[in-house]
């Protein structure tokens, strides 16, 4: 194959066009607010929550604050049950809380948090599980609820690539007590850099408020020691202008991962993940899992030979989190603990995926893959 004239990276951003963004910078200008839940802030979360199909949703400055805040809010201690097959943030989250993570392995299916493993690892510690909707495809919503209220336990999930995933018409965000997103421009739906937790009654949103401000109640009332995690006005603004894109974008997602099932399905060694049923996709990313044995080649040098042709897959998610040098010494960090993930995180790469991506660029990454 011939190597391609630009690199192709796995994912870019949907960008906003220009004159619009520029419009609304003038706005900005005119208004002089630019953080503290000014118009656009206001605005960006009333049209986010009504699109999203949620009742209260706080915005944030990114992901990672928005999950620290999540674990703040619902006063989390002690260990909280997650998966170590997903992006550091997640078990990072837990880190600076002081909350010791524990690990529980995957099924083999989804990749999702296996719930029969979850409960096996509960403790008197226990306080909450933090599950992730891995590739934006559902946790066991129901069963891993049904653990949480049988021993007492919070359910916050990490639905970063779960942006406008529904169920049967139910956003998957309504599940749990609280789920948190990413705006990363890596992400399905960007703000630049962007977050925000979806809680399910007023009082929940008002405490994330607070603590998304210091802990402000009032001028001079602080209610807890909270963070300075608030989203700007320009990122509000951008997300606004993101939001009337978003469908046009989702379906072109769409579109790139049926190409890449159809040509990948009979590659031998090469398998692809299969849509849940009765679950609206949004295609965060489109993963396959090498078979070295029928493939002929391992996953890595699949990775090395299509950079080789300028293709530059992603290894998500790999390594475990568990295997980082601030987790490894973990007793729920051994690998006999985590025999799947063990195994699906040498299997996995993650090929590009984005609205821009042309037809012609992916048969050309789908001919360096079948050769
Ligand atoms: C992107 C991501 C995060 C972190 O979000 P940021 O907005 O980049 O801080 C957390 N968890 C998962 C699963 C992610 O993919």
């Amino acid at each position: 194959m011939e190597k391609l004239n630009n690199p192709i990276y796995v994912t870019q951003p949907a960008m906003p066009p220009l004159d619009e963004f520029v419009d609304l910078m003038k706005q900005i200008w005119d208004n002089r607010i630019l953080s503290n839940n000014g118009p656009f802030h206001k605005r960006f979360e009333q049209e986010l929550a009504d699109y999203l199909g949620v009742n209260y949703i706080s915005l944030f400055a990114n992901g990672t604050l928005a999950l620290m805040t999540a674990l703040q809010a619902l006063r989390i201690t002690g260990e909280v049950i997650t998966t170590p097959y997903s992006f550091v943030a997640t078990t990072h989250s837990l880190w600076w809380n002081n909350i010791k993570p524990v690990f529980a392995d995957i099924e083999p299916k989804y990749l999702n948090l296996d719930p029969e493993k979850v409960e096996a690892a509960i403790t008197p510690q226990t306080t909450a599980i933090m599950p992730v909707h891995v590739y934006g495809n559902p946790a066991d919503v129901e069963r891993l609820q049904q653990i949480a209220d049988t021993y007492g336990l919070k359910l916050i999930y990490d639905a970063a690539h779960a942006f406008g995933v529904k169920i049967k018409d139910n956003s998957i965000l309504n599940y749990g007590d609280l789920s948190v997103l990413s705006f990363h421009a890596t992400k399905v739906f960007n703000t630049i850099e962007g977050g925000a937790i979806v809680c399910h009654d007023e009082k929940t949103k008002q405490r994330i408020d607070y603590l998304k401000n210091f802990g402000f109640a009032g001028e001079t009332t602080v209610i807890a020691p909270g963070i300075n995690a608030k989203m700007n006005e320009v990122q509000a603004a951008y997300g606004l202008l993101q939001l009337k894109y978003i469908d046009g974008n989702i379906a072109k997602r769409k579109s790139i991962a049926e190409l890449y099932r159809q040509q990948l399905m009979n590659v031998p060694g090469i398998r692809c993940i299969n849509d849940m049923q009765g679950v609206n996709h949004t295609y965060p990313y489109f993963p396959i899992f090498v078979d070295t044995k029928a493939y002929g080649k391992s996953r890595d040098e699949l990775y090395e030979e299509l950079k080789k042709h300028n293709i530059f897959g992603r290894r998500y998610f790999y390594p475990l989190i568990s295997q980082f040098p601030s987790y490894r010494g973990l007793n729920s960090s051994k690998p006999e603990n985590l025999p799947i993930a063990t195994g699906i995180t040498e299997e996995v790469i993650c090929l590009p995926i984005y609205p821009e991506l042309s037809m012609d660029l992916i048969l050309s990454i789908i001919d360096n893959i079948k050769i």
